[in-house]
Parts: structure tokens; C-alpha cells; sequence
């Protein structure tokens, strides 16, 4: 199939239109080019190896290494300049690191691991707060070839024991706690309850010890971060050169199942994807600061906190702290201090920040400033209008997901800045041949029809080699959505305008996006299922005006009798509540709990989701012929007011 980018837009001199029709076009040769925006060790042999479709496997034969094109390849020209810059609002606490020094704290981090018995291949578990150490320890894992599993530190134990289970991992490297709104949430607990009930167990667990919440070690098992870091002082560590199509790192993500899926990333493909990105879409100024507010627990932390920038020779900014803590202005103030050029945030962020005074906007000096860069759920119409009006700069919203890496749709301003349209991420990123399809025939669709987002493969460099130890379940997950042919589902609905803009619709699975986070109700269920009084549960995403979506719970009990009595082990909505935040985190809490004796569901038992769904937004909710009881809709009706 051809590609379909976006039509020659007004002024345009067909920059982008070129550029990305080679991608598309010529792969090989469009990518060979953009390796040459890394340093190599060996040279590939073989730009593409599809023999095997879907597996794409990147720069064969060549040689390279994440962690030296992060850091030492700058140390000539950049030694002396920021390398990580480190704010956190909840400590108190702004430290520098230069390139040189990060250099040095990567190479102790890894003369860590190394002491610890890591070796090339072994997987290296890290839990843990936005802190340096944190970065150290990802950066060190890729510069001796260990492949690091970053858990989102707002996950509690079962989501912890699980990707434990899953991801095997020889160390585990955490701290005492993280911080939240000046709250300790200490994390200790929670890592040894997960290895209690988890059937993998670490040989080894490295201790950073921050002085937040006291803990108690492990004998044999557990090791102090400071006097490790001692002992390896000036330690130099090598970069151990790794073949383009090892692997880098995993991370999970949620899916339909209860069962997290681990992405697994490469290691050559990753770089180069990365710092043509960071070039391209992100307008990439070396030896100025790039200041992404996620968290590396998320893919945008991997991405553009930790790898991108600095590949791109760009200091980077770790930010601890909530976006209005001091006040409103924090985040423009850092901007200001450190002279920010590209910042990267999400919009449930933005809604967060308009609900603030509109003098902090004004208050900082933030002219250093080239874009804002927005991503990880839909960026409504008001959000956009109002930020981009706010700091008068261009809001660029990009589309993509935990599978690819980086962008699939956005503006890509390096290569042409094209009018952005409101509410439509962009038109295709280089490299992806990305349709809207009919979903029974694959087949694209036409202008403004409603389709699933696919992509052609082979995918580009960046995106999941597989699911981590199950290539079985990365074809059946992603390539088998379509009777037709093998084509990469993205799991959202979409349209594309005639100029060859996309509009995202929502995901066409059982995935919720609650403040640009990525759960699975799936997950969700299984965890309040298993109190002893639940018989059955469903839980969809409802919108909401602040987060976008809001997870709720529809519970039936198995005795009714215990519902409303005030005896705590009976399942009242602040025990369901209770039992979401210990097993997975405050993160997948449900908004709202409402008891009822009976779930919508069809004849043959399916559960209506979208009803639920509909009428807790207070839509209609659609065709209901094959409703089993209809008394359910009426009391689902009843319980949310509607
Ligand atoms: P994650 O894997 O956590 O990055 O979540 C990816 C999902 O978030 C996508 O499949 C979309 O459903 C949604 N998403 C990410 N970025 C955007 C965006 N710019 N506009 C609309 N939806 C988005």
C-alpha cells in the first residue's frame, strides 16, 4: 500500500510532504542517513532485516552503545556543560551535574551493579522515586549492557510482583521513598511485600537511602547505595559495545488482559529513532536544557527525560514535585533559571495549570523557550486555545504509545513547520506508514470515516522488538486485529481530513487513559475481585474535565446484606478503594464505587462496556436489542443520577 501523508498545505514548500515520502519510500536509505546522527562502534552490515515479518530488526551487524551516545561522546565538547539537571520541590533540593560528572556517577553505578554480580543480558529492576540516582542507575544498566525494567514508583505490590515475575531480575535497585505534595509515600514496604509474594526473587537489592521514611534491611539481601558508592569511587567502568538488535530495556504496559505487557525496546534502532526525534519533531538545541515532566516510569521519561535529550546533547531536567507546589509558576520558573528550549509535558498538566492564578505566566521570563510539547492523550480544543494563547508559543501535540517509542503523528517543525490543526496531533512522523483502516476489511478509509490507526509494517527503528519472552503474544496482541492482512493495530479509532490530518478517537480496547496514564481495567477488576465479598465487578473510564478519564467501579456483592453496615471487611466503596491503592496504586483508584445486583450484559453474557460507559457521561446508550435484562440499564441509570 502507498503511503497517504498529509496534502501540500497552504505555503508549503513540500519540505515535509519529501522528506516523509522517503521514509516511506526508501527506508534503507532514508534510515542509513539518519544513523549518522549516532556514533557506531562497528558499522551495520544490513540497514533492515524484515526477513521474518512482523520482527524488524534495525542496523544489523553494527555495534554502538544508549549510555556513550547519551553521555561520553559529549564529554569533549560538553564536559564542563549541564548534563542533569536535578529540581525537586519536594526536597528542597537543585544540584547540577555536568556531563563529566555525570559520567562519573554513571560509571560508580555501574561499578555497582557490576559488584552486585550483574552481567550483560541480566535484567535490573528499578523502583524508584524521580531522583538522580535514578537516571545514574538507568544510564549505567545500558552502558554494561544489562537491560533495566523501570516500575512506575506510584505502583503499589501486586503491580510490583507482577512485572517482578515477569522480568526476572537479578537486582533491584530502589529507595527509601518518594515524595508527593510534601508527603513521604515510602516505598520499602511495598518492594518487600512484592518479593514476599512474588515468585522470581532478586538475589540482590541496592538500597538509596534519601532520609524520608526508615526502613528495615534484609539481612544478605539488601545493600546501601552510599557506602557501595564509596567504596567504587573513581572506579572507571567501559562501555560494553552491544550489537544494534540486543535489547536495551523493557517496559510494561497495560492491555486488555490483567496481565501487563513488557515492551521490549533494542538498542541501535532506539538511538537513532531518538535522535533523528529529537532533531525533527523536537528541534533539538545542543548544550541547552530539555525539561520533560513525566516521570521515567513512563515511556515518555525513557524517551525524552533520560535517552533523547541527552543524545541530542542537551542537558536534561528532572523534575520531583507536583506542577503547582510552591505555587502555579514553578515549572515557568525553571524554564526561566535554567533557560529551557523545548519542554515536554501532558495536557492534564495544562488543565491543572489554567485552573491556577494567570500571573504566574507572566512572572517568569520564559523567552528561551522554542516549543511546548504536548503528548499522551487527546488535547482538547480549550486546553490548546488557552496554553498556546497563555505562552505564545507554538503547542505541539504528538501521538504515540509505550510500543513505538516516539512519535507516530505530530507537526515535525524541524523538518517543516506545517499549521497545526485544533484537537488533531499532526500528520504522519517519518518512518510510520500510518492509516486509518476499516476494521473488517483493512481497507483504508476514506476522508473523515472513522477507522482503527494502523501502521504498515516493517515498523521504524525505536518501536517494541517483541513482548518481552512471548513473541507469540507481540504477533496475536498487535499484528492479528485484521482477517485481511498483517498490519500493526495502535488499538486507537481515527480519522484523517483531507489534508491528511489525524484526529484520534479513542482506543477500541479495554484500555482507560486517566491523567495521561495508561491502565487496563482488566486490571483493575482483577484486583477488586479479589476481596472476599465481590462477585463480580466491571470497570470502565469515564470522562472527566481535569484528567480526561476517571476510572469507576460497577460492584456486585455476593452478600448484599453486608453492603451498607459499617463493619469494614464487607466491601463499602472506601474498602474497593482501599484495596486498588495497596495492590496497584493510588493511580488506578476508582473514582466512583456503586453497588448494584445486576451488570448490563448481552444474551450470550458479553459485558455492554460502552453502555456503561455511555450512561455514566450521560450519553445515549445506543443499541440495547440484545440487552439480557433491561432492569439493569435502569438501575445503572438510577445509581450515577442520570
Ligand atoms: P502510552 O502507551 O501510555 O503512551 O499510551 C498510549 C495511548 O495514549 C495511545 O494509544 C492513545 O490512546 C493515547 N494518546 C497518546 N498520545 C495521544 C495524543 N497526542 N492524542 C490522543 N491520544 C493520545
Amino acid at each position: 500500500m502507498s503511503a497517504q501523508p498529509a496534502k501540500k498545505l497552504h505555503q508549503s514548500d513540500g519540505a515535509y510532504q519529501r522528506f516523509y515520502e522517503e521514509s516511506i519510500r526508501n527506508p534503507k536509505g532514508f534510515w542509513s542517513r539518519q544513523s549518522e546522527l549516532i556514533d557506531w562502534h562497528k558499522p551495520f552490515d544490513k540497514v533492515l532485516d524484515d526477513s521474518k515479518p512482523p520482527f524488524a530488526r534495525w542496523f544489523v551487524g553494527g555495534e554502538t552503545n544508549l549510555c556513550h551516545n547519551a553521555v561520553d561522546r559529549h564529554l569533549a565538547e560538553l564536559g564542563d556543560k549541564p548534563g542533569l539537571i536535578f529540581v525537586s520541590t519536594e526536597t528542597d533540593t537543585e544540584q547540577v551535574y555536568t556531563f563529566n560528572m555525570l559520567h562519573d556517577e554513571v560509571q560508580r553505578a555501574a561499578a555497582m551493579l557490576l559488584k552486585l554480580g550483574v552481567k550483560k543480558g541480566d535484567v535490573v529492576l528499578i523502583y524508584m522515586p524521580m531522583i538522580s540516582q535514578a537516571a545514574f542507575t538507568m544510564l549505567a544498566c545500558t552502558r554494561i549492557g544489562a537491560i533495566h525494567s523501570v516500575v512506575f514508583g506510584g505502583f503499589a505490590s501486586h503491580s510490583l510482583a507482577s512485572r517482578i515475575d515477569d522480568a526476572k531480575p537479578v537486582v533491584i535497585v530502589s529507595a527509601d521513598a518518594g515524595s508527593r505534595a510534601g508527603k513521604v509515600v515510602a516505598y520499602k514496604p511495598l518492594l518487600d511485600e512484592a518479593i514476599k509474594t512474588a515468585r522470581h526473587k532478586p538475589a540482590k537489592v541496592l538500597m538509596f537511602d534519601r532520609g524520608l521514611a526508615e526502613f528495615t534491611r534484609v539481612e544478605g539481601r539488601d545493600e546501601d547505595y552510599a557506602s557501595l558508592h564509596k567504596a567504587v569511587a573513581g572506579t572507571k567502568v567501559p562501555v560494553t559495545w552491544l550489537k544494534a538488535t540486543d535489547t536495551s530495556y523493557v517496559l510494561y504496559t497495560s492491555g486488555t488482559t490483567g496481565k501487563p505487557k513488557g515492551v521490549q525496546r533494542d538498542v541501535g534502532g532506539y538511538a537513532v529513532a531518538l535522535a533523528a526525534s529529537m532533531k525533527y519533531i523536537f528541534m533539538a538545541e545542543k548544550g541547552t536544557p530539555f525539561f520533560s515532566t513525566s516521570d521515567i516510569g513512563w515511556v515518555v521519561g525513557h524517551s525524552y527525560i533520560i535517552y533523547g535529550p541527552l543524545i541530542a546533547g542537551m542537558s536534561t531536567v528532572m523534575y520531583e514535585g507536583l506542577p503547582i507546589r510552591p505555587d502555579g509558576g514553578i515549572w515557568w520558573k525553571i524554564v526561566q533559571d535554567y533557560k529551557v528550549t523545548g519542554m515536554f509535558s501532558a495536557p492534564t498538566a495544562v488543565r491543572v495549570l489554567r485552573k491556577q492564578d494567570p500571573k504566574f505566566l507572566t512572572q517568569y521570563d520564559i523567552s528561551s523557550l522554542k516549543a511546548l510539547f504536548l503528548a499522551g492523550e487527546p488535547l482538547d480544543e480549550p486546553t490548546a486555545n488557552w496554553i498556546s494563547g497563555a505562552i505564545g508559543k507554538p503547542v505541539v501535540d504528538n501521538y504515540w504509545q509505550t510500543e513505538t517509542g516516539w512519535p507516530i503523528l505530530a507537526i515535525q517543525r524541524g523538518v517543516e513547520p506545517l499549521d497545526a490543526k485544533l484537537g488533531s496531533p499532526g500528520v504522519p512522523v517519518f518512518g510510520f506508514n500510518v492509516n486509518v483502516l476499516n476494521e473488517d476489511t483493512a481497507q483504508p478509509c476514506k476522508v473523515n470515516e472513522k477507522g482503527v490507526v494502523a501502521i504498515e509494517g516493517p515498523l521504524p527503528p525505536g518501536c517494541m522488538q517483541t513482548v518481552w519472552g512471548d513473541d507469540e503474544r507481540f504477533v496475536k496482541t498487535y499484528w492479528s486485529s485484521f482477517a485481511a492482512r498483517q498490519v500493526y493495530s495502535t488499538f486507537d479509532w481515527g480519522i484523517r481530513d483531507k489534508d491528511g490530518y489525524f484526529f484520534i478517537l479513542g482506543r477500541t480496547d479495554d484500555v482507560i487513559n486517566v491523567a495521561g496514564h495508561r491502565l487496563g481495567t482488566r486490571e483493575i477488576e482483577e484486583c477488586i475481585s479479589s476481596h472476599p465479598n465481590v462477585a463480580e465487578v466491571a470497570v470502565v473510564g469515564v470522562a472527566d474535565q481535569l484528567k480526561g478519564q476517571v476510572a469507576v467501579a460497577f460492584v456486585i456483592l455476593k452478600d448484599t446484606t453486608k453492603a451498607d453496615t459499617p463493619d469494614k471487611s464487607m466491601a463499602q466503596e472506601g474498602d474497593i478503594m482501599k484495596l486498588v491503592d495497596g495492590q496497584l496504586g493510588a493511580v488506578a483508584r476508582p473514582s466512583r464505587v456503586y453497588f448494584v445486583s445486576v451488570l448490563p450484559k448481552t444474551r450470550s453474557g458479553k459485558l455492554l462496556r460502552r453502555a456503561i460507559q455511555a450512561v455514566c457521561e450521560g450519553r445515549d446508550a445506543g443499541d440495547m436489542s440484545t440487552i439480557e435484562d433491561p432492569a439493569a440499564l435502569a438501575q445503572l441509570k438510577e445509581r450515577v443520577g442520570r
